[in-house]
């Protein structure tokens, strides 16, 4: 039997409903739109196209946007004094830096200088470190909107086997802590792992961040699995994920699409993460 088809852009909606009443409850409350400023350092296209995404997005649901577009060979110092500009801004609450920064900017100086109340990609040593030790504040977009999808699975996550494939501190390693949280038991594989496949095949639920288009196969799939596939490669004018759909779907019990899966919920978790910031500000002012 084919896979259920975990339509991200369905749950997407669904929770951009719920905030667009919550960001109208805060901003009735508190005089001020929850406000989201992004950073972007260069002219690449896909980054501009993230950045122009979110901001449309922050805009339905009231969240105000504001985008700061900077020269490729911006130096580090220039780009650190934007962040602490944004940092003192009352009037913004989330600071998001597009990704990849120009090589002449270290990210974790960066995530280093945001304050980790404004860091809604929850990559500061403050809010990873708080993830680790198991009192989350803001949790990276892409984990949290993969955890909304398992939950939209109806998977209860305790005592199943997750085998997360990469490491990356945006996904892998966040989403692995995340599952373990829920008592899940998580391995997590990269490109040292050896024998990849018989490690994917013992997953209950296998969720795959590693940027190599279709790498994972049908034979690689326990049958009935949850597949959360995360990848995002342009092949042949087509976006690609990192799982092989058309293969897989006919061994998963369920599965995200690429596009249509994991991309729609990191941009609604990166609104509400907004909201999140904001609530964190203005209860600290109190
Ligand atoms: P990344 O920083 O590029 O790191 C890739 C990870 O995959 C590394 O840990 C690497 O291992 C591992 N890896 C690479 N090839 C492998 C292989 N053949 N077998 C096993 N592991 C392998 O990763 P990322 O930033 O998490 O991005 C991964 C993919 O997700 C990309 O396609 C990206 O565009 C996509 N993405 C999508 C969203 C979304 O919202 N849809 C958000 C974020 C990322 P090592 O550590 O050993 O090098």
């Amino acid at each position: 039997m084919a896979a259920r088809i975990l339509d991200g852009r369905v749950v997407a909606q669904q929770r951009r409903a719920q905030l667009i009443e919550q960001v109208g409850v805060f901003t009735a409350h508190h005089g001020v739109a929850p406000c989201l400023a992004a950073v972007l350092a260069g002219a690449n296209p896909a980054s501009r196209q993230y950045v122009e995404t979110k901001a449309r997005a922050a805009g339905k649901v009231g969240i105000r946007s504001e985008t700061f577009q900077l020269a490729d060979d911006t130096s580090e110092g220039d780009y650190l004094a934007l962040i602490d500009d944004l940092n003192r801004r009352q009037d913004v609450h989330g600071i998001l830096p597009q990704l990849p920064l120009p090589s002449q900017i270290d990210p974790q100086r960066v995530f280093e200088r945001i304050d980790p109340r404004k860091d809604v990609d929850g990559l500061s040593p403050d809010n990873a470190g708080r993830l680790a030790l198991g009192y989350p504040r803001l949790i990276p977009s892409t984990p949290l909107g993969i955890l909304a999808l398992i939950d939209y699975a109806g998977v209860g996550l305790a005592g199943t086997q997750v085998v997360v494939v990469g490491r990356s501190n945006i996904v892998g390693k966040p989403v692995a802590l995340l599952t373990l949280a829920r008592h899940a038991t998580v391995m997590i594989c990269h490109s040292h792992t050896p024998e990849l496949a018989v490690r994917t095949r013992m997953a209950d639920v296998l969720i795959v961040a590693i940027g190599r288009p279709r790498a994972i196969r049908a034979e690689m799939v326990k049958p009935g699995a949850v597949v959360i596939d995360v990848g995002n490669s342009r092949v042949e004018g087509k976006t690609v994920g990192d799982v092989d759909f058309d293969g897989v779907k006919e061994v998963a019990g369920a599965i995200t699409p690429v596009p249509g899966g994991v991309g729609p919920m990191t941009i609604a978790m990166v609104l509400e993460n907004t909201l999140a910031a904001a609530r964190l500000q203005v209860e600290a002012e109190r």
